[in-house]
């Protein structure tokens, strides 16, 4: 009952909008082209295609890796009545190929499993291949949602391990989830095999939520989707941080996470309003409060230079 009163509460919240929340209010920290056909990188750039809420494709000149997909948007109001949802075979299609996917992928990296982080990798990864790595919550997600992804596809993870992925090194590192109005929202692990599908969107349940250190073509680049302060990231000196600041917990420990990781580039992640089709463009969620990140960034004087990235624009990080 009280996780329908906060998303009643976030409901009221995502239905204020107004021309502030949109993207063009912060041109100036927009990186990143629209450019078709995209270039394939080459030498030592890695090119960064952003795909909606915290979601990530990123390639050098052989590897290909995406973070936490999320193309089959659902309202708010559904969520708050846990109507039945599954992933959108159209939207993907349509999605994918504005992202102009590679024809395979290498590795899924999936920071927790609630649904807008991993109800489409099923499909995406019997679609493009490659290894999922998530929580052992998310591998009994995956196999119950799709059981004729092989097995060893599906890695269960957890912080301290280390894959190399293609050209890659891939560290799993410590994360906490943001609580929302204090607690975490769709709650709860799966340790056993379910015995039916994920049908609804609180099926999705958060599991262990893990961080990435992502080395590649002599860069380093940092994915979490969001934390707690007192928690600072287990990784140091990295060219790009990409910090989760969808809601309260992740905004507040920004400048703690910024100083730790002494980033070349900061990009906070997860604020825009993802109960909304991706069609309408990127617009920030009511909970974002990047006016307020930006400022602290600037009072604070925090390393890195703050940038932002539009739907599936693509920048190149050399
Ligand atoms: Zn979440």
């Amino acid at each position: 009952m009280r996780f329908h009163l906060h998303l009643i509460i976030l409901a009221f919240a995502f239905s204020a909008t107004s021309c502030a929340n949109r993207l063009d209010t912060q041109k100036e920290l927009l990186v990143g082209t629209k450019a078709t056909p995209l270039t394939t990188p080459r030498n030592n750039d890695v090119q960064i295609t952003y795909l909606g809420t915290n979601g990530y494709l990123i390639r050098s000149s052989d590897t290909s890796i995406v973070i936490d997909p999320f193309f089959s948007r659902i309202s708010l109001a559904k969520v708050i009545f846990n109507t039945p949802y599954s992933p959108s075979a159209s939207l993907i299609a349509k999605y994918t190929q504005a992202a102009q996917f590679p024809s395979r992928i290498d590795a899924w990296l999936i920071t927790h499993s609630h649904f807008d982080h991993l109800i489409d990798v099923p499909p995406l990864q019997q679609q493009f291949g490659g290894k999922i790595i998530t929580s052992t919550t998310g591998k009994f997600l995956c196999l119950a949602a799709a059981d004729d992804i092989p097995a060893q596809d599906i890695i269960a993870s957890q912080a301290g391990n280390s894959y190399t992925i293609g050209n890659a090194r891939i560290h799993v590192l410590p994360s906490i989830h943001d609580r929302v109005l204090g607690d975490i929202p769709i709650a709860g692990q799966i340790s056993k095999p379910l015995t039916s599908e994920p049908t609804r969107p609180r099926d999705w349940k958060v599991g262990k939520t893990l961080a990435f250190l992502i080395e590649i073509s002599g860069k380093k680049i940092y994915i979490d989707c969001g934390g707690l302060s007192g928690h600072p990231p287990q990784a140091h000196d990295v060219d790009l941080a990409i910090l989760g600041a969808a809601v309260g917990d992740g905004q507040r420990r920004f400048a703690e996470a910024v100083r730790t990781l002494n980033p070349r580039y900061i990009l906070p992640s997860h604020q825009d309003n993802f109960f909304t089709p991706l069609k309408r463009g990127f617009r920030f969620s009511f909970t974002s409060n990047f006016p307020q990140l930006k400022k602290n960034y600037l009072n604070e004087q925090l390393p890195g230079e703050l940038i932002l990235m539009d739907y599936f624009h693509s920048w190149m990080l050399n």
